[in-house]
Protein backbone atom coordinates (compact mmCIF):
# COMPACT_ATOMS: atom_id res chain seq x y z
CA UNK A 1 0.00 0.00 0.00
CA UNK A 2 2.54 2.57 0.94
CA UNK A 3 4.51 1.64 -2.44
CA UNK A 4 1.35 2.14 -4.39
CA UNK A 5 0.71 5.06 -2.44
CA UNK A 6 4.21 6.71 -3.26
CA UNK A 7 3.59 6.40 -6.94
CA UNK A 8 1.31 8.57 -6.61
CA UNK A 9 2.41 12.15 -7.88
CA UNK A 10 -1.25 14.21 -7.48
CA UNK A 11 -3.01 14.42 -4.29
CA UNK A 12 -4.69 11.58 -2.21
CA UNK A 13 -7.90 10.91 -0.82
CA UNK A 14 -8.84 8.17 1.06
CA UNK A 15 -12.11 6.34 1.81
CA UNK A 16 -12.20 4.08 4.93
CA UNK A 17 -14.98 1.23 4.48
CA UNK A 18 -15.93 -1.59 6.02
CA UNK A 19 -16.72 -3.19 2.37
CA UNK A 20 -20.32 -4.26 1.10
CA UNK A 21 -20.26 -1.08 -0.77
CA UNK A 22 -23.82 0.74 -1.56
CA UNK A 23 -24.45 4.23 -3.02
CA UNK A 24 -23.05 5.75 -0.17
CA UNK A 25 -19.97 4.60 -0.47
CA UNK A 26 -19.91 5.46 -4.15
CA UNK A 27 -21.03 9.25 -2.68
CA UNK A 28 -18.14 9.49 -0.70
CA UNK A 29 -16.05 8.10 -3.66
CA UNK A 30 -17.28 10.73 -6.03
CA UNK A 31 -16.69 13.43 -3.09
CA UNK A 32 -13.10 12.20 -3.08
CA UNK A 33 -12.53 12.10 -7.00
CA UNK A 34 -14.33 15.62 -7.32
CA UNK A 35 -11.57 16.78 -4.60
CA UNK A 36 -8.72 14.99 -6.10
CA UNK A 37 -9.14 15.87 -9.78
CA UNK A 38 -8.21 13.15 -12.92
CA UNK A 39 -3.98 14.05 -11.59
CA UNK A 40 -4.77 12.62 -7.61
CA UNK A 41 -5.64 8.98 -6.57
CA UNK A 42 -8.78 7.48 -4.48
CA UNK A 43 -8.00 4.78 -2.40
CA UNK A 44 -11.16 3.14 -0.94
CA UNK A 45 -9.94 0.27 1.65
CA UNK A 46 -12.16 -2.16 2.64
CA UNK A 47 -11.80 -3.95 6.25
CA UNK A 48 -14.31 -5.10 8.64
CA UNK A 49 -12.23 -3.88 11.48
CA UNK A 50 -12.64 -6.68 14.43
CA UNK A 51 -11.38 -3.53 17.15
CA UNK A 52 -14.47 -1.86 16.31
CA UNK A 53 -17.01 -4.48 17.20
CA UNK A 54 -18.06 -5.35 20.56
CA UNK A 55 -19.34 -8.75 22.41
CA UNK A 56 -21.74 -10.46 20.83
CA UNK A 57 -21.90 -8.00 17.81
CA UNK A 58 -22.11 -8.97 14.60
CA UNK A 59 -18.58 -9.26 13.37
CA UNK A 60 -19.01 -12.77 12.37
CA UNK A 61 -21.82 -12.33 9.85
CA UNK A 62 -20.92 -8.78 8.94
CA UNK A 63 -21.12 -9.03 4.91
CA UNK A 64 -17.95 -9.34 3.19
CA UNK A 65 -19.20 -9.43 -0.86
CA UNK A 66 -15.34 -8.91 -2.51
CA UNK A 67 -16.11 -9.90 -5.78
CA UNK A 68 -18.76 -7.19 -6.31
CA UNK A 69 -16.76 -4.71 -4.16
CA UNK A 70 -13.91 -4.65 -6.35
CA UNK A 71 -16.36 -4.57 -9.38
CA UNK A 72 -18.14 -1.49 -7.50
CA UNK A 73 -14.46 0.13 -7.30
CA UNK A 74 -13.64 -0.80 -10.32
CA UNK A 75 -17.01 1.30 -11.73
CA UNK A 76 -16.54 4.15 -10.02
CA UNK A 77 -13.02 4.69 -10.95
CA UNK A 78 -10.81 3.87 -8.08
CA UNK A 79 -7.49 3.95 -8.47
CA UNK A 80 -6.34 1.31 -5.69
CA UNK A 81 -8.26 -0.41 -3.13
CA UNK A 82 -6.61 -1.44 0.26
CA UNK A 83 -8.31 -4.99 1.28
CA UNK A 84 -5.75 -6.18 4.15
CA UNK A 85 -6.77 -10.08 5.34
CA UNK A 86 -8.93 -10.21 8.12
CA UNK A 87 -6.65 -10.11 11.28
CA UNK A 88 -3.97 -7.98 8.53
CA UNK A 89 -3.89 -4.84 10.78
CA UNK A 90 -2.99 -6.31 14.27
CA UNK A 91 -0.07 -7.97 15.63
CA UNK A 92 -0.93 -10.96 17.98
CA UNK A 93 0.38 -8.71 20.98
CA UNK A 94 -1.39 -5.15 19.74
CA UNK A 95 -1.38 -3.33 22.75
CA UNK A 96 -1.53 0.37 21.36
CA UNK A 97 -4.83 2.31 21.07
CA UNK A 98 -6.09 6.06 20.33
CA UNK A 99 -8.76 6.76 22.90
CA UNK A 100 -11.12 9.73 22.25
CA UNK A 101 -12.61 10.86 25.35
CA UNK A 102 -14.84 13.39 25.57
CA UNK A 103 -17.21 13.06 22.21
CA UNK A 104 -17.16 9.23 22.66
CA UNK A 105 -19.25 9.58 25.34
CA UNK A 106 -22.59 9.74 24.61
CA UNK A 107 -24.79 8.27 21.62
CA UNK A 108 -23.11 5.04 20.16
CA UNK A 109 -20.17 5.48 22.47
CA UNK A 110 -22.29 4.43 25.39
CA UNK A 111 -24.30 1.83 24.18
CA UNK A 112 -21.38 0.08 22.09
CA UNK A 113 -18.59 0.33 24.81
CA UNK A 114 -14.98 0.26 23.17
CA UNK A 115 -16.37 0.92 19.95
CA UNK A 116 -14.84 4.51 19.22
CA UNK A 117 -11.41 3.27 20.51
CA UNK A 118 -11.44 0.85 17.50
CA UNK A 119 -12.72 3.40 15.25
CA UNK A 120 -10.11 5.67 16.03
CA UNK A 121 -7.36 3.29 16.41
CA UNK A 122 -7.98 1.98 13.05
CA UNK A 123 -8.57 5.14 11.55
CA UNK A 124 -5.06 6.51 12.64
CA UNK A 125 -3.59 3.19 11.35
CA UNK A 126 -5.28 3.60 7.98
CA UNK A 127 -3.48 7.26 7.73
CA UNK A 128 -0.07 5.80 9.14
CA UNK A 129 -0.54 3.62 6.05
CA UNK A 130 -1.69 5.18 3.08
CA UNK A 131 -0.58 8.86 4.58
CA UNK A 132 -3.44 10.84 2.35
CA UNK A 133 -4.12 14.39 2.02
CA UNK A 134 -7.75 14.38 2.72
CA UNK A 135 -9.81 11.40 3.91
CA UNK A 136 -14.13 11.83 3.40
CA UNK A 137 -16.50 10.17 6.07
CA UNK A 138 -19.93 9.95 5.86
CA UNK A 139 -22.30 12.24 7.76
CA UNK A 140 -25.08 9.20 8.80
CA UNK A 141 -22.17 8.26 11.35
CA UNK A 142 -22.63 11.89 13.01
CA UNK A 143 -20.78 10.62 15.74
CA UNK A 144 -17.42 9.15 14.12
CA UNK A 145 -17.45 12.14 11.71
CA UNK A 146 -16.85 14.67 14.79
CA UNK A 147 -14.81 11.69 16.63
CA UNK A 148 -12.15 11.67 13.41
CA UNK A 149 -12.39 15.33 13.17
CA UNK A 150 -11.22 15.58 17.00
CA UNK A 151 -9.09 13.03 16.79
CA UNK A 152 -7.12 15.01 13.62
CA UNK A 153 -7.40 17.95 15.33
CA UNK A 154 -6.00 16.95 18.78
CA UNK A 155 -3.41 14.98 17.65
CA UNK A 156 -2.13 17.00 14.49
CA UNK A 157 -2.46 14.60 12.03
CA UNK A 158 -1.80 16.40 8.46
CA UNK A 159 -5.31 15.32 6.55
CA UNK A 160 -8.50 17.16 5.70
CA UNK A 161 -11.26 15.59 7.02
CA UNK A 162 -14.62 15.79 4.28
CA UNK A 163 -17.97 15.00 5.31
CA UNK A 164 -20.76 13.87 3.29
CA UNK A 165 -24.58 13.95 3.22
CA UNK A 166 -26.87 10.81 4.06
CA UNK A 167 -27.66 8.98 0.91
CA UNK A 168 -30.96 7.07 1.48
CA UNK A 169 -33.11 4.71 -0.59
CA UNK A 170 -35.69 6.26 -2.71
CA UNK A 171 -38.26 5.74 -0.10
CA UNK A 172 -35.90 7.61 2.73
CA UNK A 173 -34.50 4.50 4.56
CA UNK A 174 -30.76 5.40 5.46
CA UNK A 175 -29.04 3.56 3.02
CA UNK A 176 -26.41 1.08 5.18
CA UNK A 177 -24.57 -2.46 4.75
CA UNK A 178 -26.73 -3.63 7.64
CA UNK A 179 -29.72 -3.12 5.87
CA UNK A 180 -28.83 -6.63 3.59
CA UNK A 181 -29.91 -7.97 7.47
CA UNK A 182 -33.26 -6.64 7.23
CA UNK A 183 -36.31 -8.71 6.15
CA UNK A 184 -38.79 -7.59 3.60
CA UNK A 185 -40.91 -7.26 6.95
CA UNK A 186 -38.64 -5.71 8.59
CA UNK A 187 -37.25 -3.46 6.16
CA UNK A 188 -40.92 -1.61 5.35
CA UNK A 189 -40.96 -1.44 9.82
CA UNK A 190 -37.56 0.45 9.88
CA UNK A 191 -38.86 3.18 7.70
CA UNK A 192 -40.64 4.54 10.74
CA UNK A 193 -36.86 5.77 12.18
CA UNK A 194 -36.80 8.34 9.50
CA UNK A 195 -40.53 9.18 9.67
CA UNK A 196 -39.85 9.80 13.63
CA UNK A 197 -36.83 12.16 12.73
CA UNK A 198 -39.01 13.80 10.43
CA UNK A 199 -41.65 14.33 12.16
CA UNK A 200 -39.63 15.71 14.90
CA UNK A 201 -37.94 18.46 12.25
CA UNK A 202 -41.65 19.78 11.32
CA UNK A 203 -42.43 20.35 14.63
CA UNK A 204 -39.88 22.06 15.03
CA UNK A 205 -40.05 24.14 11.98
CA UNK A 206 -43.72 24.85 13.07
CA UNK A 207 -42.08 26.29 16.43
CA UNK A 208 -41.70 23.56 18.95
CA UNK A 209 -37.98 24.06 20.26
CA UNK A 210 -38.51 21.77 23.41
CA UNK A 211 -35.88 18.85 22.77
CA UNK A 212 -37.92 16.43 25.40
CA UNK A 213 -41.43 17.60 23.42
CA UNK A 214 -38.92 16.78 20.17
CA UNK A 215 -38.35 13.97 21.37
CA UNK A 216 -41.56 12.46 22.57
CA UNK A 217 -42.63 13.24 19.28
CA UNK A 218 -40.10 10.71 16.98
CA UNK A 219 -39.97 8.02 19.47
CA UNK A 220 -43.65 7.56 19.26
CA UNK A 221 -44.00 7.84 15.65
CA UNK A 222 -40.60 5.36 15.61
CA UNK A 223 -42.42 3.05 18.02
CA UNK A 224 -45.45 2.76 15.02
CA UNK A 225 -43.22 0.32 13.85
CA UNK A 226 -43.39 -2.86 15.01
CA UNK A 227 -40.75 -4.98 16.77
CA UNK A 228 -38.43 -1.58 17.44
CA UNK A 229 -37.03 -0.68 20.70
CA UNK A 230 -34.65 2.06 20.85
CA UNK A 231 -31.53 1.81 21.90
CA UNK A 232 -31.06 6.11 22.41
CA UNK A 233 -32.88 9.14 20.89
CA UNK A 234 -31.46 12.44 21.44
CA UNK A 235 -31.17 16.48 20.77
CA UNK A 236 -27.22 17.46 20.46
CA UNK A 237 -25.33 20.46 19.62
CA UNK A 238 -23.33 19.44 16.46
CA UNK A 239 -19.95 20.30 17.48
CA UNK A 240 -19.95 19.28 21.80
CA UNK A 241 -22.54 16.11 21.17
CA UNK A 242 -23.81 17.21 24.90
CA UNK A 243 -27.32 17.06 24.97
CA UNK A 244 -29.81 20.48 23.96
CA UNK A 245 -32.63 21.07 25.73
CA UNK A 246 -33.69 24.49 23.89
CA UNK A 247 -32.95 23.00 20.15
CA UNK A 248 -31.42 25.86 17.83
CA UNK A 249 -30.89 26.07 14.10
CA UNK A 250 -27.77 23.14 13.33
CA UNK A 251 -28.44 21.04 16.02
CA UNK A 252 -29.00 17.50 15.41
CA UNK A 253 -31.30 14.27 16.60
CA UNK A 254 -29.38 11.22 16.45
CA UNK A 255 -31.15 7.90 16.85
CA UNK A 256 -29.86 4.41 17.19
CA UNK A 257 -32.46 1.56 17.18
CA UNK A 258 -33.12 -2.16 16.96
CA UNK A 259 -35.36 -4.28 15.06
CA UNK A 260 -34.85 -7.58 15.56
CA UNK A 261 -31.57 -8.30 15.94
CA UNK A 262 -30.17 -5.33 13.60
CA UNK A 263 -29.00 -1.86 14.83
CA UNK A 264 -29.44 0.79 12.39
CA UNK A 265 -28.57 4.35 13.02
CA UNK A 266 -29.66 7.31 11.57
CA UNK A 267 -29.91 11.31 12.04
CA UNK A 268 -31.62 14.64 11.59
CA UNK A 269 -29.98 18.11 11.17
CA UNK A 270 -32.05 21.30 12.10
CA UNK A 271 -32.20 23.44 10.08
P1 LIG B 1 -19.05 1.59 6.76
O1 LIG B 1 -18.59 0.74 5.61
O2 LIG B 1 -20.47 1.37 7.13
O3 LIG B 1 -18.09 1.56 7.92
O4 LIG B 1 -19.02 3.08 6.23
C1 LIG B 1 -17.89 3.61 5.60
C2 LIG B 1 -18.11 5.08 5.36
O5 LIG B 1 -19.27 5.25 4.57
C3 LIG B 1 -18.36 5.87 6.65
O6 LIG B 1 -17.72 7.12 6.56
C4 LIG B 1 -19.85 6.03 6.67
O7 LIG B 1 -20.29 7.17 7.37
C5 LIG B 1 -20.14 6.17 5.19
N1 LIG B 1 -21.55 5.84 4.93
C6 LIG B 1 -22.19 4.70 5.25
N2 LIG B 1 -23.48 4.76 4.87
C7 LIG B 1 -23.64 5.99 4.31
C8 LIG B 1 -24.76 6.67 3.72
N3 LIG B 1 -25.96 6.12 3.66
N4 LIG B 1 -24.56 7.92 3.26
C9 LIG B 1 -23.33 8.50 3.32
N5 LIG B 1 -22.25 7.91 3.85
C10 LIG B 1 -22.41 6.67 4.34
Amino acid sequence: MRRAAAAVEGPLALVPTMGALHDGHLALIQRARQIVGASGAVVVSIYVNPTQFGAGEDLARYPRPWATDRRKCAEAGVDIIFHPEAGGLYCDDHSTWVYEEVLSRGLCGASRPGHFRGVCTVVAKLFMIVQPDIAVFGQKDYQQLAIIRRMVRDLDMPVKIIGVPTQREPDGLAMSSRNTYLSPQERTEALSLRRGLLTARELWRKGEHAATRLQSAAKKAILKGNGITIDYLEVVNPKTLQPERHVQRGCVMAAAIKIGSTRLIDNIIFQ
